[in-house]
């Protein structure tokens, strides 16, 4: 298992961002610190239910790597739907409530109870995951706050709730509350357009210009041509020649222009895989959601150690390509 990130690296990220929580989570797995309650507030727009999902995956993976495997056993459970076109997952130690019409009931807390209080089938980690939790009926909120006021030490339960102002502040100061922020780019994205850049430029000076419109129009002004290039060759990558890549990547040779130029690479590529996974967790794609993250994280793991490191950013660029072209085949 790779190094969790050191928690310098998660304070220079920003709060609430899916980056930075999926960072603390694996942390407190890691670390074997995972709480007994989880709250995952995020209204639309924001990734909570997803990576409420994730998480309560990770937690049953037994892999130990940063993300689920999709591989073991656990990962093939939990992924695999417990019936047709439902999205309860087959895994018998990964509970799954959501509302059963307008409320959960007190019913449905009750046997999450029951289920959750037995042995786990697959001898690890039980977890219970409750969607759309701010439509908890009260009986079935003072249900749930028994559990969490006696927790069991190989249990969690993960709560996923748009706004948590309507939950008991009992069943809050429970949990292990976690703010999921709302993406700022899409409107930048807009902006971005409305100054004459195309949808493909604009997506990346709205992805790696900084946030702002001014960060982002200066951003395209310096790095837009050069960024064109990588992106064209990603787009590309699943017909490009074992030839054409050894020669791009031997572009990335020299001082420090080739250094720069490798970090505006790793900038691309982290865009590009996270565009990717949007795509993909938007048609439900679980698998190619999970290569791309794999993308994802090598590309921003690569962008923090280069330097610190001092990698040959050649090398860094050209296991990256055939890393991504070889899990594209
Ligand atoms: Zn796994």
């Amino acid at each position: 298992m790779s190094d969790p990130p050191a928690a310098d690296t998660l304070r220079s990220m920003p709060r609430g961002s899916t980056e930075t929580i999926r960072a603390e989570l694996r942390l407190a797995r890691a670390r074997d610190k995972v709480h007994g309650a989880y709250l995952f507030e995020g209204g639309p727009g924001t990734r909570a239910r997803e990576l409420a999902i994730w998480f309560a995956r990770l937690l049953l993976c037994r892999a130990g790597e940063e993300d689920p495997c999709g591989a073991c056993r656990d990962c093939r459970l939990a992924l695999a739907s417990a019936g047709e076109g439902s999205e309860r997952p087959a895994h018998p130690d990964l509970k799954w409530v959501e509302p059963d019409g307008a409320y959960i009931k007190v019913d449905q807390i009750r046997e999450l109870q029951r289920q959750l209080s037995l042995v786990a089938n697959e001898g690890g980690r039980r977890v219970g995951l409750i969607l759309s939790a701010e439509r908890l009926r009260m009986e079935a909120s003072n249900a749930l706050l028994k559990t969490l006021e006696e927790p069991s030490t190989d249990t969690t339960l993960i709560l996923v709730a748009e706004s948590s102002r309507v939950l008991p502040p009992t069943l809050r100061s429970r949990t292990t509350h976690i703010r999921v922020a709302r993406t700022p780019e899409t409107e930048l994205y807009e902006a971005l357009q409305a100054e004459g850049l195309d949808r493909e430029d604009a997506w990346l000076a709205s992805s790696l210009g900084g946030g702002s419109l001014m960060g982002a129009l200066r951003w395209a002004d310096e790095h837009l041509e050069a960024a064109r290039e990588i992106r064209d060759l990603l787009v590309g990558l699943s017909t490009c020649g074992a030839t054409e890549l050894l020669d791009f990547a031997e572009s990335f040779r020299g001082g420090e222009a080739a250094r720069q130029r490798a970090e505006l690479f790793l900038d691309v590529c982290g865009a590009f895989a996270r565009r990717q996974i949007e795509a993909s967790s938007e048609t439900s794609d679980p698998r190619n959601t999970e290569r791309w993250l794999r993308h994802y994280e090598s590309a921003t793991r690569s962008r923090q150690e280069m330097r610190r490191r001092n990698l040959n950013p050649q090398l860094i660029v050209e296991g990256l390509l055939l890393d991504l072209r070889a899990s594209l085949a």
